[in-house]
């Protein structure tokens, strides 16, 4: 039914989340040098571990309804060019929906779906596969179900899908955890497209805003980027002065 290498992929999908939090967990009890850059200088809450840890129970879902997919007979083309098209596909609708419905998840009837995830106000490497099983729902049903559809008219690679997978459990991976991995420079150009983990952190801390998942497109054309997070950025990586209160903010804001 499925082929070796599709299993191979499968299997890589339902453990990378685990095998990428253990990683950076480990990396930063060691103080490797990629950690130094701290975000805030608040240790986790009591029991936050154990409890995202807990939580991560659903992470293989992306494996398995990608497995389900491929059962169902969606995803057959093979060609290296569908490879491309694919991923970019999947690419740019996960940046869309992922925006979408994260600001839907953060109102008050629906934030019971995402409250879970938010209980990392200082995220620890754990907190990238800590979610509600309905939010991983919601998340995949959102990017799969668009591919199965466009599947039904122009056939969709399972490769291209599944690499975006990987690339999201890669990046999702070090965009959660208390140390920025990324240079003072990466603002310049890179940066000014794409977001970081100082990006996410902000909105773990103050709860609002930075909604985007890879990209900083739709946040700042619907104005929801924190207006201090490129001079914030600039001052974790550079002077290397994390933050020292969760509720600390630079100009344009003003500290209550
Ligand atoms: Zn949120
Ligand atoms: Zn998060």
């Amino acid at each position: 039914m499925f082929s070796e290498t599709q299993i191979i992929v499968l299997i890589v999908i339902a453990l990378l989340g685990h095998t990428m939090a253990l990683f950076w967990y480990f990396s930063d009890k060691r103080n490797a040098r990629l950690c130094r850059k701290k975000i805030y200088n608040i240790p986790y809450k009591e029991g936050q571990i154990r409890r995202e840890v807990l939580n991560s129970v659903h992470t293989p879902i992306h494996a398995i309804m990608l497995a389900g997919c491929l059962y169902f007979g969606f995803f057959t083309n093979q060609s290296t060019f569908s490879f491309f098209v694919s991923f970019l596909g999947t690419f740019v609708w996960a940046e869309i929906w992922h925006y979408t419905s994260h600001r839907l998840l953060h109102l008050r009837k629906l934030h019971w779906i995402h409250r879970e995830h938010h209980k990392s106000r200082v995220n620890s490497p754990f907190s990238a596969i800590s979610f509600s099983f309905s939010e991983k729902l919601v998340f995949n049903l959102g990017i799969m179900g668009l591919m199965v559809l466009v599947d039904i008219f122009v056939s969709v690679n399972f490769y291209g899908v599944a690499a975006w997978y990987i690339g999201y459990l890669l990046i999702n991976s070090f965009s959660h955890a208390n140390f920025e991995i990324k240079s003072a420079g990466y603002l310049k150009f890179v940066g000014k497209f794409l977001t970081s983990t100082t990006y996410h952190s902000l909105h773990h801390s103050r709860y609002i805003n930075n909604y985007g998942l890879g990209t900083r497109f739709l946040d700042r054309l619907l104005g929801t980027e924190w207006r201090d997070y490129e001079e914030l950025y600039q001052r974790l990586t550079e002077a290397k002065s994390p933050l020292n209160d969760i509720n600390e903010k630079l100009p344009p804001y003003e500290n209550s």
